[in-house]
């Protein structure tokens, strides 16, 4: 059974065409066919949760989600289940009391919440294969990864395992997972859902949002979740740039990505201007230096040294590491703060000279588990990714170029804060293709 649009899952089941306990079912049944995936850490209370809407449809309850299974991932509090985050630190950790507010959100219009998904550890990775729960598999090709850091509910998705699932994006773990599986994703305006109760890797760039399989379901998760209301734009016509800066980084597939999105764009009568932005070369420095600083200082309260020691991952060592260091020499961080001001300044300019800004997500497809890759490759994954997320700037990930071997990458399509509506609109051209 293929998925249909959440809205048209929503019909059936309003009308009673399907319960959302049967539709439930299905999926739970797709979850447990599919464990080699490890795309779920912790499997939650769904059938209760159906059967309750279930009764609540009943009595009239109309949500905007009325019965539709979705996933959150595993960094977001549920009420009775642990965060584990994918660390080893918190796996035992106590039942979380509340849940987070996005999980409100959903809640309130009517979703069943399936599970949490797997992730990297502390959501520091582009490549999900530091979990203590192990690492997730990419369907489109299982000896590949899924991207990271949200690459659980990347692959949900992109299996069919549930409708819709929250991701969480810092620097591109949101958009890079939804490139190499696949699916959409959208790193929403910073601040534009309310993170509370998602534990905090960097709070200037945290953002949480939807992956989805297709646009239409991306608005109307954006919607619930953000509580706003968007809007259908009229494309035609649009001026589209495309930074000078981030050439150099192209390979021949994300070069496709960009011939693709020009081609299918100017059918619909959109100019393009090249535009430079000199400055997202120092994304990954800024990242390196404010990212890691709050996150080395929300890791603190964490356990005792010693289970930090023992319990904590590589990866996140490494960052607590450069976090620490960096907050104790203040300069670094000014200067830092001073290039992202500049970045900032300069992305509005570019912003202004245009509608939207197109690239690849990524700078590649999914790369294979044993590929040889330095940690400085991988870390490269979110070059394309970080200057939006540094800017607080919503950008979506819509999938663009498939190669033969089935394989993908995505374009992003960024633009000014608030400007979801265009991103959802420019966003189904490409879907269209
Ligand atoms: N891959 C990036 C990193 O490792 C992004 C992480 C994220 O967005 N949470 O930091």
């Amino acid at each position: 059974m293929r998925i249909d649009r959440i809205s048209d899952l929503r019909q059936k089941i309003l009308s009673g065409v399907i319960s959302s306990e049967e539709i439930t079912l299905e999926f739970l049944s797709r979850i447990e066919k599919n464990k080699k995936l490890n795309c779920f850490i912790t499997m939650l209370d769904a059938l209760e949760q159906a059967r309750a809407v279930d009764k609540k449809i009943k009595d009239g309850f109309v949500g905007r989600l009325a019965g539709i299974p979705v996933a959150i991932k595993d960094n977001m509090r549920y009420k009775g289940s642990v965060t584990t985050c994918g660390s080893a630190i918190l796996q035992d950790a106590l039942p979380d009391a509340y849940d987070c507010e996005a999980v409100k959100k959903l809640k309130a219009e009517g979703a069943v919440i399936l599970g949490k998904t797997n992730m990297d550890e502390f959501a520091m990775g582009s490549s999900n294969t530091s979990s203590v729960f192990g690492p997730v598999l990419n369907p489109l090709d299982n000896g590949r990864v899924p991207g990271g850091s949200s690459g659980g509910s990347a692959v949900a998705v992109s299996a069919e395992l549930c409708c819709a699932a929250l991701g969480s994006d810092t620097g591109g773990s949101i958009r890079q997972p939804a490139s190499y599986c696949g699916v959409v994703g959208l790193k929403p305006t910073l601040g534009s859902i309310d993170g509370n109760g998602m534990f905090a890797l960097s709070q200037d760039m945290d953002q949480i949002g939807p992956l989805t399989r297709n646009v239409d379901d991306c608005k109307l998760m954006f919607e619930v979740l953000s509580g706003r209301k968007t809007v259908d734009i009229d494309c035609r016509g649009l001026k589209i740039g495309f930074i000078k800066e981030f050439e150099s980084r192209y390979n021949d597939d994300t070069r496709k990505v960009i011939e693709k999105a020009k081609e299918l764009l100017s059918d619909f009568g959109c100019t393009f201007v090249e535009l430079s932005a000199p400055s997202v070369n120092a994304a990954f420095a800024v990242y390196l230096v404010l990212g890691n600083a709050q996150s080395a200082n929300n890791l603190r309260n964490i356990g005792t040294s010693e289970e930090r020691g023992k319990k904590l991952g590589d990866e996140v060592k490494k960052r607590v590491i450069i976090g620490e260091y960096v907050l104790s020499h203040p300069e670094i961080v000014d200067k830092a703060k001073r290039v992202k001001s500049g970045m900032i300044s300069e992305l509005d300019r570019a912003l202004n000279e245009c509608d939207a800004i197109v690239s690849p997500t990524a700078p590649s497809v999914a790369f294979t588990f044993d590929e040889n890759r330095s940690k400085d490759e991988i870390v490269y994954s979110d070059i394309f990714t970080q200057p939006a997320s540094i800017a607080g700037l919503p950008a979506l990930s819509v999938p663009c170029y498939t190669r033969n071997d089935g394989l993908t990458v995505g374009a992003q399509i960024v633009a000014r804060k608030n400007s979801e509506s265009l991103l959802f609109s420019l966003g189904r051209l490409f879907e269209n293709q």
